[in-house]
C-alpha cells in the first residue's frame, strides 16, 4: 500500500487552508518544483529541459547541497527561475522540537534568499508553520506528487500520476535528486511536452 496522495485530497486543504496547495485555475498555468537540490547533472538536466521550453520553475533547496554546488545555486536564480528553503539538513518536522526546526531554516535562509518554504517530506508541525507564518514564510505544499522517490513504481506510473492529476494552477512536485533521478529523466521531458502541446505554461513561484 502507498503511503501517500499522487492527487492531494480536498480535506488537506481545508484543514491546512493557510498553506498554498495549489494555484488559480483561471489560466493554463503549471507550477513545476523541484525538491533537494541542487545536485550536479541532474539539476543541469532539469534546467536545459526547462530551457527548451521557456519554462520557469521553483527550486526547494536544501541549505547543504547550496553550500557545495554555489555554481548550480547561481544558476538556477540567473536562469529566471525561483528557489525556495527546504531547511538546512532536510529535518522532518514531526520529529524536531519547533526551536531547533525553525534554528535549521534560519541557517538555510542565509545561503537561501526567499520566503518560500516546503517542509521536508511535507511533514510540519501546527506550531512550527504557524512561527514560519509570523515571519512572513509562504508554506508552499502542492497539488500533485509524481512520486519521483518511490523505488517501487515504474517510470510509466510515476509520468501517469502527473498526466492525469495536473491541471490549471496545479502544483507538481518532482526532486532533484539522485534518487530520483531514473525517473525524472524519463517523465521530465515528457510533461513538458505534453502541457506545451495543450497550450499551458509552466511558472515560477513567486
Ligand atoms: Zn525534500
Amino acid at each position: 500500500m502507498k503511503l501517500y496522495f499522487t492527487k492531494t485530497p480536498r480535506i488537506f486543504t481545508r484543514i491546512f487552508s493557510n498553506y498554498t496547495w495549489r494555484f488559480s485555475s483561471d489560466k493554463k498555468e503549471i507550477y513545476l518544483t523541484f525538491d533537494d537540490g541542487p545536485t550536479p547533472e541532474i539539476t543541469d538536466f532539469v534546467l536545459s529541459e526547462l530551457q527548451k521550453y521557456n519554462a520557469k520553475a521553483t527550486f526547494f533547496c536544501i541549505g547543504k547541497n547550496v553550500e557545495k554546488h554555489p555554481d548550480i545555486f547561481k544558476r538556477l536564480i540567473t536562469e529566471g527561475h525561483t528557489v525556495g528553503n527546504h531547511t538546512q539538513n532536510h529535518f522532518n518536522g514531526w520529529k524536531h522540537k519547533t526551536v531547533n526546526y525553525l534554528n535549521n531554516i534560519e541557517t538555510a535562509s542565509k545561503l537561501i534568499e526567499s520566503k518560500l518554504f516546503r517542509p521536508p517530506y511535507g511533514k510540519i508541525k501546527a506550531s512550527q508553520g504557524k512561527e514560519l507564518i509570523k515571519k512572513g514564510y509562504k508554506i508552499i505544499m502542492w497539488s500533485v506528487l509524481s512520486a519521483d522517490f518511490d523505488t517501487s513504481i515504474s517510470r510509466e506510473q510515476c509520468l501517469q500520476n502527473v498526466l492525469r492529476n495536473t491541471n490549471n494552477g496545479s502544483i507538481v512536485v518532482f526532486h532533484d535528486s539522485l534518487k530520483a533521478s531514473e525517473k525524472l529523466t524519463y517523465v521530465l521531458p515528457k510533461v513538458l511536452e505534453e502541457f506545451s502541446k495543450k497550450g499551458f505554461t509552466f511558472k515560477a513561484i513567486t
